[in-house]
């Protein structure tokens, strides 16, 4: 898609560096981190949001880079959260899934 921001990141445009690509997805720093690590992991090809994903293959290589990103980021010790927008509450109409760390956790 032309004017889509994230479909300029996935074709190169802005040089921006990949800390996963395969195939299907790549994933990148967010640009307004709200966490140490947050990192956003999205489709190369144009999905608008989550409900109108129809490839399991785009599925099955977010799971390989979140859970590799994770592993890299030492979040497995340290705490995560997986973040996806939808339904209008997102701010960029394609596709992403937050990878946000460290995350405090619960005191039980
Ligand atoms: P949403 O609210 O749509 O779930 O989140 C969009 C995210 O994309 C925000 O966290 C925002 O900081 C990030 N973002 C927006 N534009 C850019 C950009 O040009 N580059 C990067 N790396 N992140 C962006
Ligand atoms: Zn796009």
């Amino acid at each position: 898609m032309d004017s889509c921001i994230f479909c300029k990141i996935v074709r190169g445009e802005f040089d921006t560096e990949f800390l996963y690509e395969d195939e299907y997805v790549v994933a990148f720093k967010d640009i307004h981190p709200q966490k140490p690590v947050h990192i956003l992991v999205i489709p190369k090809e144009h999905v608008k949001e989550f409900s109108q994903l129809k490839k399991d293959e785009v599925l099955s290589s977010v799971r390989k880079a979140i859970q590799l990103l994770i592993s890299e980021n030492d979040l497995q010790e340290n705490g995560y959260r997986i973040e996806v927008n939808g339904g209008g509450s997102q701010l960029v109409d394609h596709l992403h899934f937050h990878l946000m760390g460290p995350m405090e956790k619960p005191i039980v």
